[in-house]
């Protein structure tokens, strides 16, 4: 089988997968007060330290292990969103897992609001600055979309944000930008950024939360004190240890050849939605009169793993990201291909040609 599902997940890598195996036969607990424990210890703080240094976070900062990007994205709304008489806002095309919980906070009578997105899913810049206001509190901006691969130009959009209201707290979902697009948090500033390990050739059930000021954030899990009292529970060491291998390992791969060979060989009533602006390595194409899990299935078939969209989104009767920027024509043949190890440039040729073929062959012969 050739995987073409990256965004969804990725293997892990041979070289992380060591470190797991190895880091877990040395299972004793962090927070233990004999040596075996602080050995451990100090192997996560130096962890935290070397991922700072790579994603360049501000002096004053700090990164804590979470058990997913979702618990990531959860716990920074959880500490923001306070105050009924504040405003939240949110792009359109947030992750589910800030999308449902923003909307849970909308549905309790918080002032939380959704900005449109542009034809290639990334925010609408003018509307957003408009809506910036004395009264705003939190604006969250997904960094690369995982839907469409549109690139968010944190960095610019923070600066304009803070320039009109510097006390607006700024978060960035990353977990589809880390070794896809240039990642220096403290000149982007933002107050807060989301990791997660499996996207990025890591282990699942592993991620990361960058904290600016953690002055400026209340814990979300409480018990035992650990990760300095800001996130409570027992440390998934192997765990940690392997995200840290892999975000050394992470090669900044040039997919542009493999998006190239992809959409030159697609043929048919397709609406591409990714446009050049966007990551090369996630590509969403729209085709018109077949459902996307007709193709995909079809796919299954041929020896293609392919999504149709987010996978978090995959039990939605419609694409909720997409709806927003694709004609309802097209909106049920939506395909999500999104390339990472494995796979090779002719790969992506015949993933193209092969689509393209059953689809022609789908629409002869569905025809009334
Ligand atoms: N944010 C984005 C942009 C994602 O693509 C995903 C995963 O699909 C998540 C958050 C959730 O990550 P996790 O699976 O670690 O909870």
């Amino acid at each position: 089988m050739l995987y073409f599902d990256n965004a969804s997940t990725t293997k892990i890598s041979k070289h992380a997968l060591a470190v797991y195996n190895k880091a877990s036969e040395d299972f004793f607990n962090p927070s233990g007060l004999y040596k075996a424990g602080s050995d451990i210890k100090n192997k996560i703080d130096n962890v935290r330290k070397e991922m700072l240094t790579i994603l360049k976070g501000s002096t004053k900062s700090t990164l804590i292990f979470t058990s997913c990007a979702t618990e990531s994205n959860n716990t920074v709304l959880h500490s923001c969103i306070t105050r009924k008489d504040k405003r939240y806002i949110f792009s359109q095309g947030e992750h589910s897992s800030v999308y449902q919980t923003a909307k849970k906070y909308q549905e309790q009578g918080y002032d939380v609001i959704f900005i449109p997105l542009l034809t290639n899913g990334a925010i609408d810049e003018n509307i957003l600055l408009n809506e910036i206001t004395p009264n705003t509190a939190f604006v969250s901006i997904i960094h690369v979309s995982n839907e469409t691969g549109a690139i968010n130009d944190i960095k610019s959009l923070s600066t304009k944000i803070k320039a009109k209201n510097p006390n607006i707290l700024i978060h960035s979902d990353g977990v589809q930008a880390v070794g896809k697009v240039d990642i220096d948090l403290e000149s982007m500033k933002v107050d807060f950024y989301s990791i997660s390990a499996h996207k990025i050739n890591g282990p699942k059930g592993m991620a990361a939360l960058y904290i600016a000021s953690p002055n400026k954030f209340q814990p979300f899990l409480h018990g035992g004190g650990q990760e300095s009292n800001l996130r409570a529970g027992t440390e998934n060491v192997p765990a940690i240890l392997s995200f840290m291998e892999a975000l050394k390992d992470i090669e900044k791969h040039d997919f542009s050849l493999y998006k190239q060979a992809f959409v030159n060989n697609l043929s048919g009533d397709f609406l591409l939605v990714s446009d050049n602006s966007c990551v090369d390595n996630i590509i969403s194409v729209c085709f018109k009169g077949i459902r996307g899990e007709t193709i995909q299935h079809m796919l299954e078939d041929e020896g293609y793993i392919i999504g149709t969209g987010s996978a978090c989104n995959s039990k939605a009767t419609e694409n909720r990201v997409l709806k927003n920027i694709v004609p309802k024509s097209y909106l049920s043949g939506a395909l999500r291909i999104s390339f990472g190890n494995y796979i090779s440039i002719q790969d992506c040729k015949n993933l193209a040609l092969t689509i393209s073929k059953l689809v022609e062959q789908y629409l002869k012969r569905t025809k009334r």
